[in-house]
């Protein structure tokens, strides 16, 4: 016989009211499902691949989370896609390192069981994410790197490719054009500017991808998977796939997959703080603006957010010139590549 629940009083309006969490648990939600494509100045002749990119994402994950399935298995799907398509810097095409390699970075997490999968620095593996699934799914830990993330996969049946496999020849010209520029003393603007001005070739593609998503039976799931930053030294890691960093989930605060330049945004633990401020009582809508707000305040770091709790509220925002974003409710699916919404509040 199954154990009776455990329950929890609340306070109600004058009286006591009791809290079931199976019941909870067992009402059929309506699903949510909220991705990312990379927050930067996106010009306008890769704007329409960028939207259509997160919109097969958006069909791909909210085929699953229709039928019922896990958030999880959503999120996962969802990004798989987005790893596979080129445009973005995750998986193939990614950005190259400065030995001119491709490395990725990618974390998964469950918000009902703080579950969380991590891999960082891999090199021979086509989608990170599902190597990231496999480590929470299957391992005792949390969290592995380059070969022996490599190794784990390939033991749990992920096929290991050729490193070029990955490479595109844009991205060797993209290396050689940045390396030029490092050399001329030019920095990296890629995450500044603003919305008007005209774009800069110096600013390259930051398009590291994510998903957030809420299934049918309440639970909240976030990943995040990049390629890192352009030109970057081999064996840097940045945010993306660090635990509260570029990607965090808990049922009892909010999903966040985070974008932007992974330094200050790993030394903030910016989706950690951003959860915890739902968990507090804001909304995701809330506190979207005010965290990618501290980024810039504190550090001034720019960059993008998607959160959402598991009350189906969701927030997003950036304050880079544009960040490709996806959504899809039962009320059908909606892409862009700007968030107009009220300028980040101070905290
Ligand atoms: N956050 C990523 C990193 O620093 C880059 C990005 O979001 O585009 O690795």
């Amino acid at each position: 016989m199954r154990p009776a629940p455990a329950t929890l009083l609340l306070p109600g309006r004058g009286r006591l009211r009791r809290y079931n969490p199976f019941l909870r648990m067992t009402m059929k939600r309506s699903p949510l499902l909220l991705v990312h494509g990379g927050a930067w100045d996106i010009p306008a002749d890769l704007l329409e691949a960028h939207e259509q990119g997160v919109f097969d994402a958006l069909q791909e994950g909210w085929r699953l989370l229709e039928r019922g399935a896990s958030a999880l298995d959503a999120i996962e799907a969802a990004v798989t896609v987005l790893e596979d398509d080129p445009a973005f810097d995750a998986g193939r095409g990614s950005f190259l390192t400065r030995d001119g390699r491709v490395q990725l970075d990618a974390l998964i997490m469950d918000g009902g069981t703080l579950r969380a999968g991590g891999v960082a620095a891999v090199e021979r593996i086509r989608n990170p994410i599902r190597a990231a699934r496999l480590v929470l799914e299957k391992s005792p830990h949390c969290y592995f790197v380059a070969q022996g993330a490599e190794r784990f996969a390939e033991e749990h049946g992920v096929r290991l490719i050729d490193n070029q496999e990955l490479v595109l020849d844009r991205e060797r010209k993209r290396l050689a054009e940045a390396q030029a520029r490092a050399e001329a003393g030019w920095p990296d603007l890629s995450f500044s500017g603003e919305i008007d001005q005209e774009y800069d070739p110096r600013r390259s593609s930051h398009d590291t991808v994510g998903a957030v998503a809420l299934d049918t039976r309440g639970r909240i799931a976030a990943a995040t998977s990049t390629g890192g930053t352009l030109n970057k030294a081999p064996g840097r890691v940045g945010d993306s796939s660090l635990i509260g960093c570029g990607c965090y989930a808990d049922n009892a605060s909010a999903a966040v997959s985070l974008t932007g330049w992974g330094e200050p945004i790993m030394k903030l633990v910016l989706g950690k703080w951003a959860a915890d401020r739902v968990q507090n009582g804001r909304s995701p809508e809330q506190v979207a603006p005010d965290a990618i707000g501290y980024l810039n305040r504190r550090l001034g770091g720019h960059g993008g957010i998607i959160m959402l709790a598991a009350d189906g509220r969701y927030g997003l925002a950036h304050n880079t010139p544009r960040m490709a974003w996806g959504l899809h409710t039962a009320d059908g699916p909606r892409v862009g590549t700007v968030i107009r919404s009220e300028k980040p509040r101070e905290n």
